[in-house]
């Protein structure tokens, strides 16, 4: 199954797509055991003396502890460090803020490579010392529950604001199937909801490309179409909680998590799916939603391949297609209040609408009208994955009032500066 993955770290050259694809991944293993295998993976990427593993309290006792066992007497053996960080889980979880940041630092003794042994979370608060102090970092994923391990973004609460910060990518990923497999099970149905994002996020792109040329690279759509189908073909097992398959659920995330190396951003794997789960977060139409990041994204998934279904069944006499107009900033300063300025500056100049053309959009309607039919699934039937693999699948099992959905659809578009379809119906009065 990795195979494939191999291939793509010994890619060279220029892709198809005009670009050259970098990927800092030097190292892959994912399979049952695979914590075993991380003296001689370290070894094999450098002469590193010095090394600090961070965790906390959980994914000490999932996976740290072993690492440290396997890892601590051979590097003292050698007259090599090794340091453990062991981070007090609070009751509400772990949060990457800057006092965790510095509390882990005061006790780091100096070294030369970081082990992010946990959830996303850990892996976010390592990057990001990683980038501070210059150094490479391994990610030992304890759950299959995001795409984001090898993410080149540390998302960090900095004095209270959620904020993104560019960071390194790990230098190598190892995950052992039986690591995640007795993760919480929640934490693989929230990897399987991100996975099936994927079909509203390429869309998105696809449409976009479409419509206004942007930049697209069919080798990664591919990856990610790859990984969906992987993790579509053993459904049951996922739900059985069946090791290998937990790992196919990994295997999509690493594929998505490279799709976005390739590209440089979350363009591959983020669409209107992931704009309706950010502005939930953004606590300014809901306050302290307790959801997984992939349970919102699944949920929202669903909802969106529903609402495109049904406006592309729509006539094009029956739809108000109109020239772009300016940002609706009187709405947008009544949806999020004092962040209003941040909105509008961060996300919406330029507005990404502004690229679109309602005239273009008209005649692309057919085609559109036809990739959707191809690749889109109905909301129906992604709500029947998401429950066969026992993912939330709707916004009342995410503790969200059905009523929310009309200004999240209306909404959503303005939290990030990305041309969707989403955002594309404002041009057609939808
Ligand atoms: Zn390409
Ligand atoms: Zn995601």
């Amino acid at each position: 199954m990795t195979d494939r993955i191999q291939t793509l770290l010994n890619m060279n050259g220029v892709c198809a797509c005009g670009k050259i694809h970098p990927v800092s991944l030097q190292t892959l293993v994912m399979e049952r055991g695979a914590l075993a295998k991380i003296p001689e993976a370290i070894r094999g990427l450098g002469n590193y003396t010095r090394l600090v593993m961070i965790c906390d309290d959980n994914t000490y006792a999932a996976a740290g502890q072993t690492v440290e066992g396997l890892c601590a007497p051979l590097w003292r053996r050698e007259g090599k460090n090794f340091q453990t960080v062991c981070l007090h889980t609070p009751a509400h979880g772990l949060r990457a803020t800057e006092t965790v940041v510095s509390e882990v630092m005061a006790s780091m003794e100096a070294c030369d490579l970081l082990l992010a042994v946990g959830s996303g979370t850990i892996h976010d608060i390592t990057r990001y010392i990683a980038t501070e102090l210059g150094l490479d970092f391994v990610s030992v994923p304890t759950a299959a529950s995001v795409d984001g391990f090898l993410s080149s973004i540390a998302a960090m609460t900095w004095h209270g604001v959620k904020r993104s910060f560019p960071a390194k990518p790990p230098v190598a990923l190892i995950s052992d199937s039986d690591v995640l497999a007795a993760a919480p099970y929640a934490l693989t149905a929230s990897g399987v909801g991100d996975l099936l994002g994927k079909y509203t996020a390429l869309f998105d792109w696809r449409v976009s490309h479409m419509v206004t040329g942007e930049y697209i690279c069919e080798q990664v759509i591919s990856l990610e179409e790859a990984a969906l189908r992987e993790v579509l073909a053993c459904q049951d097992a996922v739900a059985a909680r069946d090791p290998k398959a937990v790992e196919t659920v990994m295997y999509g995330l690493v594929l998505s998590g490279l799709a976005m190396q390739m590209v440089g951003n979350s363009r591959p794997a983020s669409g209107s799916e992931h704009h309706v789960s950010h502005l939930i977060e953004m606590d300014v139409i809901t306050r302290d939603n307790p959801a997984l990041h992939g349970e919102k994204v699944g949920v929202a998934a669903a909802l969106v391949a529903e609402k495109y279904h049904q406006i592309l069944s729509l006539s094009p006499a029956a739809l108000d297609v109109h020239a772009y107009t300016s940002l609706p900033v009187d709405r947008i300063q009544t949806v999020f209040g004092d962040r209003t300025d941040e909105v509008l500056a961060a996300e919406n100049t330029p507005d990404p609408l502004c690229e679109a053309d309602a005239t273009k959009l008209m005649n692309l309607w057919p085609e559109i009208k036809v990739l959707a039919d191809r690749t889109l699934p109905t909301g129906e039937e992604l709500r029947g994955l998401l429950c066969t693999m026992g993912a939330k699948a709707t916004l009342s099992e995410i503790d969200l009032s059905d009523d929310l959905w009309n200004t999240l659809w209306e909404v959503s578009p303005y939290v990030r500066r990305r041309l969707t379809f989403m955002r594309l119906c404002k041009l057609i009065g939808q």
